[in-house]
């Protein structure tokens, strides 16, 4: 085994353990939580060795590098989750790989997908992001609809032909009533959840946590979990 494989094995059980006694914490059962490798700034090889050591699921934040990067692994079966703020001209780019767009936040970006799946002819999964920092009608600082915003996003995406939607995602916001409590803004995701599972009992994904607050995600409800850092390293920087 290559250096970088056994790494990369090591970290991923450790995170494999973490995701597992969070759920015994919790009451849950370790199969409902998913793990979506990010995989941003590492190269394809590390997706290969991830592929080799069962992940299926990985996520990319920039189209310029996930592009590419999939397109170089399009020989292995994985399920890439866009995780980035996404401008409407790259979605054309971004629906010929991904499985799964984790950040859709706007009404012109559902419109851009939905054009693009169509002409591909391909059925994209659609996470809305929600913002839990943003005011009403806002964006958040790093992209996301505001909690009143999810219910318009969630139609559209739901009318929209070559979409389906899935759930929602957050990111524990820096700033704002939720800042540095983690715990209360993914049980606030969980409670947005709720309510849209009321109109769109299929959108079941809870796309919350990451290297440094997967445990309270699990504990709040996540059923994916978004992991970089904690799986391939510290990134050297940006990403
Ligand atoms: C980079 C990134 C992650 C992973 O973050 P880590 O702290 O490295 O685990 C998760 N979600 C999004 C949206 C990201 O951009």
């Amino acid at each position: 085994m290559s250096d970088r494989k056994a790494e990369l094995s090591r970290n991923l059980t450790a995170v494999r353990e973490r995701i597992a006694a969070a759920c015994a914490a919790a009451g849950r059962d370790p199969g409902e939580v998913t793990l979506i490798a990010v995989t941003k700034t590492y190269p394809a090889d590390d997706v290969r060795i991830l592929h080799s050591l069962g992940v299926r699921e990985v996520a990319e934040n920039r189209d310029q590098e996930a592009a590419p990067k999939a397109a170089a692994c399009a020989d292995l079966s994985l399920n890439w989750h866009f995780v980035g703020q996404l401008q409407t001209n790259k979605a054309r780019s971004v629906v010929g790989y991904a499985g799964e767009i984790q950040s859709v936040d706007r009404l012109r970006l559902v419109t851009a997908l939905s054009a693009a799946a169509v002409r591909a002819g391909r059925e994209v999964g659609c996470l809305l992001q929600v913002a839990l920092d943003a005011e009403s009608g806002e964006r958040g600082e790093r992209g996301g609809v505001a909690p009143d915003g999810v219910e318009e996003l969630a139609a559209a995406v739901a009318g929209a032909e070559g979409l389906r939607l899935d759930g929602l995602m957050t990111v524990a916001p820096l700033a704002g009533p939720f800042a540095g409590r983690q715990r209360a803004a993914f049980e606030r995701l969980v409670e947005i959840s709720s309510r849209l599972r009321a109109d769109h009992p299929a959108a079941t994904m809870v796309s919350a946590g990451m290297s440094a607050d997967l445990e309270e995600a699990v504990q709040a409800g996540a059923t994916h979990v978004r992991v970089g850092t904690a799986v391939l390293g510290v990134r050297p920087r940006l990403g």
